[in-house]
């Protein structure tokens, strides 16, 4: 397997781009080499310049749970495209989006439409705080809530992946609001509420995936919600990952928790910049035009990218894939912990419907903390042993494999097979 051409273009990306990115995960930077530039994608499949084709578990970290340019989301960009491409009015396409939207989230009366999950989430800390009149936010070490200043404290996903403990630029003043507890620890929240009388809200990934794959501990959401209410503080549900991906009603649903405010993104998107953050009525009345919180957009609600959101909740709903996700997921749980014993490897596989994890770790997983002692030298083995055999997965230790309903078996089989190549070569390290 040849990158030649990925090389030339990284080499040539480096003059005018930071690092021959726009996101700094894609660098490849904690798996060594370089980066490899994408071609094309079709269903699962995923190609690179040089014309190596992967199954791709990436799919752009999860908007993609159809596959890549799926009939009918291409006919409706395709259908859109005709009208313009951008309005700065509203238009019929945001009214359904938000209607699908809000009858998926119960805890959602409306919804206000951004570009990014990052901007959904920041948003949501306005609001709560607009709300409760409170300006403490916390957040649980290992979430990753998108890069706004306040959020970029014990941070998962790239920042964990580049081992970074927080960001440079970003001024105390951000973040002295920002308090931190244990995922999966409620003790470690009341811990908090017994020091400071002003905390607006809690946000949690309800399922974390920025940490890997991590799992909430039997009653750990309900309880926190019912301890939040008693304080007389919200919960944000950041559901960007786990939205419409969980099941079509998110991580609220499977665990029987309503959030006070939920965020949203990638899969809303259909693969197009699209952010979301709702609430129930009373809440959402204080966002402007109606109530004295500000926040806008020039790109909102934008008219390519609700076409290709409605199109994608559309037909994910038509195919509810979710026991299919977990099907699928449990059958790659065991053809890795079956291969990682016979080689005498340490793995533990955390997943949850259409997200799956290996930890390069002996342990359970069930914090961040837990999370840091993986291996990451062996996962950088492992994961360019699996490029080679046709397999594209996140470059990071600490973000979560995506599965799309596109995945055939043929793709499952190559799958295996690269798995045992990956665990043979982690072996001999
Ligand atoms: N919240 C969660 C849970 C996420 O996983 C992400 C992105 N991985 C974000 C927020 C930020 O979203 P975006 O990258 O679209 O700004």
């Amino acid at each position: 397997m040849e990158f030649k051409k990925s090389q030339k273009l990284y080499e040539k990306g480096l003059q005018h781009l930071v690092g021959a990115v726009n996101s700094p995960v894609r660098a490849f930077a904690s798996v060594g080499g370089n980066p490899l530039f994408i071609k094309k994608a079709k269903g699962t499949t995923i190609v690179d310049v040089d014309g190596n084709r992967y199954v791709d578990y990436v799919l752009s970290y999860g908007p993609m749970i159809l596959g890549h340019r799926h009939k009918k989301v291409q006919k409706a960009i395709q259908k859109a495209l005709k009208n313009g491409y951008t309005f700065g009015a509203s238009t019929h396409n945001e009214i359904k989006l938000a209607k699908i939207v809000c009858d998926a989230f119960p805890g959602m009366d409306k919804v206000r439409f951004v570009n990014s999950g990052t901007e959904a989430v920041l948003s949501a800390l306005r609001l709560a705080r607009a709300y409760t009149g409170k300006d403490k936010i916390i957040k649980f070490s290992g979430c990753y809530h998108g890069h706004s200043d306040a959020l970029l404290v014990a941070a998962g996903s790239g920042l964990a992946t580049l081992s970074m403990p927080g960001s440079k630029g970003v001024p105390e003043d951000a973040v002295k609001n920002t308090l931190i507890a244990t995922f999966n620890d409620l003790d470690s929240v009341k811990a908090h509420f017994k020091q400071h009388d002003d905390i607006a809200a809690v946000i949690v990934e309800p399922i974390a995936g920025n940490m890997g794959v991590v799992l909430p501990e039997d009653g750990f959401l309900s309880d926190l919600k019912t301890y939040l209410e008693s304080q007389g503080a919200l919960l944000i549900a950041d559901e960007v990952m786990t939205g419409f991906r969980s099941t079509f009603g998110g991580a609220q649903e499977l665990f029987n928790v309503v959030a006070d405010i939920t965020c949203l993104g990638k899969v809303i998107g259909g693969g197009f910049p699209v952010g979301a953050y709702g609430a129930r009525n009373e809440i959402m009345e204080m966002v402007a035009p109606l109530g004295g919180m500000y926040q806008a957009g020039t790109l909102s609600g934008n008219p390519i990218a609700m076409a290709a959101g409605i199109a994608t909740l559309t037909e994910l709903k038509k195919q509810n894939p979710y026991e299919q996700f977990d099907e699928v997921a449990a059958i790659l749980e065991v053809i890795l912990l079956e291969t990682a014993k016979k080689y005498n490897i340490d793995l533990v596989v955390n997943r949850f419907g259409s997200m799956i994890n290996p930890f390069f770790v002996k342990n359970e997983v069930s914090n961040f903390e837990d999370a840091l002692k993986a291996d990451t030298k062996k996962f950088a083995v492992f994961f360019w042993e699996m490029i080679k055999n046709g397999v594209f997965l996140p470059p990071s230790q600490f973000e979560a494999w995506f599965l799309s309903s596109a995945l055939s078996e043929n793709d499952l089989k190559k799958t295996t097979k690269a798995i045992d190549a990956a665990m043979l070569a982690v072996s001999k390290m």
